[in-house]
């Protein structure tokens, strides 16, 4: 047979797209041309396979061969198809039985002594051959990542040479299914951290509704340590989620640690991080940081220093949920469902507020350092809450009033969840402006404590909103049925901004 057909797996996203790698051996001039790899892959590939081939002991063709990697308009990068070529040039000269490969989709890079090594977005070709009830065949090193895919059908190899040997004698056995790991959830725990009560309370708003938060304060204040520890109240991933979050690690730079199984994403980027490193893009476009807290937490530090543009761009997905990354002529779209948690300084020398009068800052100085965040922005952000500095006694107390633990807060978060998705399908954060009307009907008194309130602090019609669906969630948090004056109270408290401006 001088024509072999090997099944593949690109990498585009999260995608996992079909590729056929097809080799052809003919008479002519010796060589080897891949066809559908960029020029810098194909040269890469072409050695390493052919120095995997001849020492793995078998004889690389002494003809003009052709692999041609179809459909040619995916993105392909050069790795992942070694396997799959080199298979291909010894099915197609009749080295190893052509319908072992047969049923395989095939994913590996081949070192030059024909070592078979992992390659990245195992996951994402493997939830895909689960549900086309394809097998699959891919480093041993990748196998436990495969496996939390569930019901995908897996074989691995580690040697080019010993697997061609399988391939000739009993053929390939399939490995056993393996139960998912249990999920991890270890975070750092909310009792450690002394005081800061509203900034706590908070916090435990913005898990149960899903709600953006911004934290304001000077340096020292514990803006980190609080936002560090939102990943322990909330509710445990589900398995869909686990699988969403482990997919997206597969393909990004660093790829997926199974220790990571289960476990809600925290990321906090620099604040020089470029466009690209926070909501994702490059030559085979992947993650940005929105991206990898998917279903977690996006903590920005020092918020009014990250470039104005690079911010603007979060707005979308904070609304969708998710972003289009374009690249030359292709778009890729990659799930960004984060909770935002931000902190900056009140001042930019910080300490503004603050009880000793450090700050030297002028008016203008500080109107001009918080003019950096756009009003657009502020406005999707659904919590504002001020965190100063503990006094003295608070932070030297040797026995410090017992402080709730995360356990304990992420239970009242789980109760508050459980009641909005069993009233609306989705978080408080997520309602529309009508399912809002609908969940959240206010008695006349609060009615009109809300329309002063909206005057005083001149809100906007989004910031309105914010301030209702917040509301939902405190009263939530308080297992009522109705939004009460109460409930509309504190959530005003958490306008900050607002507050200021109007003095
Ligand atoms: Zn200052």
């Amino acid at each position: 047979m001088a024509l072999a057909t090997v099944n593949s797996r690109a990498q585009n996203g999260l995608q996992a797209d079909p590729v056929a790698v097809e080799v052809h051996l003919s008479p002519g001039l010796p060589g080897l041309s891949i066809v559908g790899l960029p020029e810098a892959a194909v040269r890469e590939s072409r050695d390493r396979v052919r120095a995997a081939i001849l020492n793995s002991g078998y004889q690389f063709p002494n003809r003009r061969i052709t692999v041609n990697l179809a459909p040619a308009d995916l993105p392909k990068e050069g790795g992942r198809f070694d396997l799959p070529i080199a298979l291909g040039i010894l099915a197609a000269s009749s080295q190893i039985p052509g319908q072992a490969l047969h049923d395989l989709e095939v994913l590996g890079e081949l070192s030059l002594s024909g070592e078979i090594r992992p390659v990245r977005g195992v996951l994402p070709a493997a939830i895909k051959c689960s549900k086309m009830g394809r097998k699959l065949l891919i480093p041993e090193a990748n196998l436990e990542e495969a496996q939390l895919a569930g019901g995908c059908e897996l074989k691995i190899a580690s040697q080019l040479g010993a697997l061609c040997a399988i391939l000739h004698g009993e053929g390939l056995a399939s490995v056993p299914p393996r139960q998912r790991p249990p999920a991890a959830i270890s975070a750092p725990d909310l009792a450690e951290v002394r005081g800061q009560y509203q900034a706590k309370r908070a916090l435990e708003i913005a898990a149960a509704g899903s709600h953006s938060l911004l934290m304001c304060g000077p340096p020292g204040a514990g803006k980190s340590m609080l936002a560090v520890r939102m990943p322990g109240i909330l509710p445990p991933l589900g398995e869909e989620e686990s699988i969403e979050v482990a997919a997206v690690a597969s393909v990004s730079a660093n790829g997926f640690d199974p220790q990571d199984w289960g476990r809600r994403p925290y990321r906090a980027p620099h604040h020089t991080a470029s466009g690209v490193a926070l909501v994702g893009g490059g030559g085979q476009p992947r993650p940005g940081e929105i991206t990898l807290a998917h279903h977690g937490v996006l903590f920005l530090d020092e918020l009014p220093e990250f470039d104005r543009h690079v911010l603007e761009v979060l707005r979308e997905p904070l609304e969708s949920g998710q972003i289009t990354v374009s690249r030359a002529a292709r778009q890729v779209d990659f799930p960004a469902r984060f909770q935002l948690l931000a902190a900056m300084n009140p001042c930019p020398c910080g300490y503004l507020g603050d009880s000793a009068g450090r700050c030297r800052c002028t008016p203008d100085q500080v109107l001009r350092y918080r003019s950096r965040l756009s009003g657009p922005l502020l406005d999707r952000i659904d919590l504002q809450v001020y965190v100063p500095r503990l006094d003295s006694a608070e932070l030297t107390a040797e026995t410090p009033p017992a402080a709730e633990s995360s356990t304990a807060v992420r239970e009242r978060v789980i109760r508050a969840r459980t009641r909005q998705l069993e009233r609306a399908g989705k978080t408080n954060a997520a309602l529309t402006p009508n399912e809002l009307q609908r969940d959240c009907v206010l008695d006349e008194a609060t009615r009109q404590l809300l329309a002063t309130a909206l005057t005083r602090l001149s809100l906007s019609a989004r910031a309105y909103h914010r301030v209702l669906k917040v509301s939902r969630t405190i009263a939530d948090l308080a297992d009522a049925a109705t939004v009460s004056a109460a409930h509309v109270a504190e959530a005003l408290r958490y306008r900050q901004f607002e507050r200021d401006a109007a003095g």
